[in-house]
């Protein structure tokens, strides 16, 4: 038997009165659970299995079936204060896309969970701290996890440490280009962009995090070819839209 913490991913119904849930977990990676009943007003996983909700579960692996029968699962945060936030939503649930769609398979994933639950966590309990790096911070780890490392830090084209916002970033390689690098050359990337990802070499609140957001997302998506795929990043910009 398996005991393990686990944020469901996604969930869909199975039939009248039954979901399948794919959760992330901490030991077994992700994994496919029959949450037989779960519909059911008197469930005994109430909102245990609710997507993004951390949770406890128990279960007996049987490495032969795809489907995997949930003992117990007991809710730990469901994530009140994230789910209040559209914005915070949104954002969690593109990383719950990604990570369903493009995470190894059938290996587990510790530092995933450990992120995903970092950042979950921090959407709910930063109230009082700004949450708009939370994101990109989330992005840059996935970056790193997946094998695609982002130096902020550098100039591409001198190596030196920028010591100042770099002047261009080209989403194809990855690579920032200093000031003196760039000369009189037009940069392609926005001032947001490169702005964003100053404050975040620094710790600082990025004020508009869209556009460092874009551009990690455009940097992954021309490393492992998704985006079009990911639906939750349309309800993420629809949502954007309502904090302008
Ligand atoms: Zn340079």
């Amino acid at each position: 038997m398996i005991k393990t913490r686990a944020i469901v991913l996604h969930r869909y119904a199975y039939s009248d009165s039954s979901w399948i849930a794919k959760a992330l977990t901490e030991e077994c990676g992700i994994v496919s659970f029959i949450v037989k009943g779960g519909k059911r007003k008197e469930s005994p996983f109430k909102g245990a299995l609710d997507p993004l909700a951390l949770s406890e579960v128990i279960f007996r692996q049987n490495p032969n079936a795809e489907l995997q029968f949930i003992r117990e699962a007991t809710l730990l945060d469901w994530r009140k204060n994230m789910r209040e936030d559209l914005l915070s939503l949104a954002k969690a649930q593109v990383m719950a896309e990604i990570i369903l769609r493009y995470a190894p398979a059938g290996v587990p994933l510790e530092s995933e969970f450990a992120s995903l639950e970092r950042a979950t966590d921090e959407f709910e309990h930063a109230k009082d701290l700004p949450k708009s790096n939370i994101f990109v911070n989330w992005l840059m780890e996935t970056c790193d996890m997946w094998g695609y490392n982002l130096n902020l830090g550098t100039c591409s084209r001198c190596g030196k440490s920028l010591d100042a916002p770099a002047a261009d970033f080209f989403p194809e390689t990855g690579a920032l280009v200093c000031q003196e690098c760039l000369g009189t050359g037009t940069p392609r990337a926005r001032a947001e962009t490169v702005q964003g990802f100053w404050k975040l070499l620094s710790n600082n609140e990025i004020e508009n995090p869209q556009f460092a957001e874009n551009a990690i997302l455009a940097y992954l998506r021309h490393h492992i070819g998704f985006l079009k795929d990911i639906k939750s990043i349309q309800f993420l910009n629809d949502t954007r839209k309502l904090y302008l």
